[in-house]
């Protein structure tokens, strides 16, 4: 179960990582949304304005054509009716000097009040000396007033439209008119002019509309002479507005349109680009843009990677660390210095700090701790637990040593006598004595009440003899306590003479005190 709790936990290095990568990945997601939406305004208003600027440079166009298509027609009637002398032939042969010297018009006839087509050029029209008797072309005939038509069906069958001058005698008599076509759907004056590549790059197209909504100019030409006024820009136009916009067409697409009226003509131009070309663009250069910042982009994604890790990194040792002492396994020096390195980030290294004098002070107490739980805190000297302790090693090290046991002469009484606190004061100052004597590598413990053990290195039996009547002498002679001699008893073995195990050890030098005690005290006893 706990294993289980701590495996769902998150490292550090993972969660920094993860933050790490997604603000970076969103930091590109945001720059890339928001330059595709700036981008997209700027070219929507790029395109608008191009595609106005084109649109209004064709209405110029047409309205100067169309200036004149109307002065061309006008002098023409002009000169005729100053000659009204001239034959059919030669006005024929004046219509056709026109027709090919301006290109303006696919024909040119001259029919008369009646409707009969006196003329015309090219001949090839195949019309010269019919009678004209009903349809757009008599209306215009017998309007007797210069005008142009919207495109309508003539006798030949083309749609085409109608541009006409009236013409009359010196009297006043109604000559008919003298009228030039232009054929919609055939090479014209109009596609000369504007320009035949009709669909450009990116879709951009343009079209022309007469004034009723009817196309004049489509690049599908089937589309020529139908009406497109349900279109909301064609509606505009046809009211003699001009602009841009983003409007949908009759065909349901989104198309970045402008559109300019040509007021001599009642017309107008539209030129537009879809929608979709200008998002493809985008696309394109989004595209560009993603591969352009991909190797910058990885490369600082894979640097602050790098740099999480770096940062997490002190902390995830300190953790590990702190983990390992919990868990209470061993923390190796080396290991300890190497967790316990400086650290460029400030908190990590005050972290690091704090949780090495947090250890030290630990150790230290830790030190303390087991120091005072082997030492005797009246006398100062190792206690009965630390016997235990380097009895056991020097056992196991099979090394000669000697084992001395020694316990005070009648120390009952001297308590009773002086006071339980001088008794104290006396243990002391044997503690203190003993240590003097004996050896740095020997030691001196105090077993319980006013017993004490000595345990004497490298030392066999007769050795640690001459020491402890060295240690009984001295006491003897001292006068522990002021005006009173203090003796002690003492009994030794030697170790693995006497006996190989401590316990036997032990049995043995108490005997050997035992006899110390009741052969009259004072007296040492080596065990036998
Ligand atoms: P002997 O050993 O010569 O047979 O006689 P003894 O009077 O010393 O007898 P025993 O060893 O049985 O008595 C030990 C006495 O030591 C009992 C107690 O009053 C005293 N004693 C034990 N521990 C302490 C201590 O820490 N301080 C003081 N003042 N007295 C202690
Ligand atoms: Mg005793
Ligand atoms: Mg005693």
């Amino acid at each position: 179960m706990k294993k289980l709790i701590n495996t769902r936990k998150v490292n550090l290095a993972t969660l920094l990582t993860v933050l790490v990568a997604a603000s970076v990945i969103l930091t590109l997601l945001i720059l890339t949304v928001s330059f595709h939406q700036s981008n997209k305004e700027s070219l929507m208003a790029t395109y608008l304005s191009l595609n106005y600027s084109k649109a209004d440079k064709m209405s110029h166009s047409v309205e100067s054509l169309f200036g004149s298509m109307r002065t061309n027609l006008e002098s023409t009637v002009e000169f005729l009716e100053t000659h009204e002398e001239m034959t059919d032939q030669e006005i024929r042969e004046q219509l056709e000097l026109l027709r090919t010297s301006s290109g303006y018009f696919n024909s040119l006839s001259w029919v008369d009040e009646t409707g009969l087509v006196r003329t015309i050029s090219p001949v090839s029209v195949g019309l010269e000396g019919t009678k004209i008797t009903s349809g757009v072309t008599k209306d215009v005939l017998d309007s007797k007033k210069p005008g142009v038509t919207t495109p309508y069906f003539g006798p030949t069958k083309r749609l085409l439209i109608l541009m006409n001058q009236p013409f009359y005698s010196k009297d006043g008599t109604y000559r008919g008119m003298i009228g030039g076509t232009i054929y919609l759907q055939e090479e014209n004056v109009l596609n000369h002019i504007l320009g035949n590549d009709a669909v450009e790059k990116y879709g951009s197209y343009y079209f022309v509309v007469g004034p009723k909504g009817t196309l004049l100019f489509h690049p599908e030409r089937k589309l020529i002479g139908e009406s497109v006024y349900q279109n909301p820009i064609v509606q505009k136009l046809t009211h003699g507005k001009s602009g841009m916009e983003l409007v949908t067409n009759t065909k349901g697409i989104p198309m970045l349109a402008a559109y300019s009226y040509v007021p001599g003509a009642g017309w107008g131009i539209v030129q537009q680009t879809p929608y979709s070309s200008v998002h493809g663009l985008l696309m394109d250069q989004l595209q560009q843009l993603l591969l352009n910042g991909l190797l910058p982009f990885l490369l600082l994604l894979l640097l602050s990677i790098f740099i999480a890790r770096k940062l997490a990194a002190p902390f995830i040792r300190l953790a590990d660390l702190v983990n390992r002492l919990a868990e209470g396994k061993e923390v190796s020096q080396p290991l300890r210095d190497k967790l316990m390195e400086p650290h460029w980030n400030r908190e990590a290294d005050l972290l690091t700090k704090s949780v090495a004098i947090a250890l030290d002070l630990l150790e230290k107490n830790n030190q303390e701790l087991t120091q005072s739980a082997l030492t005797d805190s009246l006398t100062g000297l190792p206690n009965r637990r630390k016997l235990d302790e380097v009895l056991n090693r020097w056992a196991s090290e099979m090394q000669l040593f000697s084992l001395l046991v020694l316990d005070i002469d009648h120390f009952k009484s001297i308590n009773d006598t002086y006071g339980h606190q001088i008794g104290d004061e006396a243990l002391k100052t044997m503690a203190a004595m003993i240590q003097t004597i004996i050896r740095k590598q020997d030691y001196c413990f105090r077993y319980g009440g006013e017993e004490f053990v000595l345990l004497l290195s490298d030392t066999d039996a007769l050795g640690a003899y001459h020491l402890a009547e060295k240690i009984r002498e001295r006491i003897e002679g001292f006068q522990i306590i002021r005006g009173k001699t203090v003796t002690v008893s003492l009994g030794l073995s030697e170790f693995p003479t006497h006996a190989n195990s401590v316990d036997e050890l032990f049995r043995l030098a108490d005997q050997a005190l035992y006899e110390s005690k009741s052969g009259g005290r004072n007296r040492i006893t080596i065990s036998s």
